[in-house]
């Protein structure tokens, strides 16, 4: 017998600095690979375990990706995700580029 693990797509989100994005999701990403949250963040997931309970604790969402998914759910559900390596970088990351550029 195989227990298969089922992902809700719907249900999977990241945490990026100590903020929780949304993105649209054509399947479950892999370890190493990029994925762009719906407010624009462009970074590289990573499994982490052990897995913390998330059921029942607060979540700090990133107020855009919260604002954009009631908009996906709203129109009848999430748009099709977005190709895999969009140009648009989140303001955050042109942020830290520029501090860390000097
Ligand atoms: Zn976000």
């Amino acid at each position: 017998m195989t227990a298969i693990l089922v992902v809700d797509l719907d249900s999977v989100f990241f945490e990026i600095n100590g903020e929780t994005h949304r993105a649209r999701l054509d399947r479950v990403p892999a370890n190493g690979q990029q994925v762009q949250t719906l407010c624009g963040a462009v970074e590289k997931v990573a499994y982490q375990e052990p897995v913390r309970q998330v059921v029942g604790q607060p979540i700090p969402w990133c107020r855009r990706c919260r604002h954009l998914h009631e908009v996906d759910v709203a129109a009848g559900g999430p748009r099709p995700a977005p190709p895999r390596y969009p140009p648009t970088p989140h303001p955050r990351q042109v942020i830290r580029r520029q501090l860390e550029a000097g």
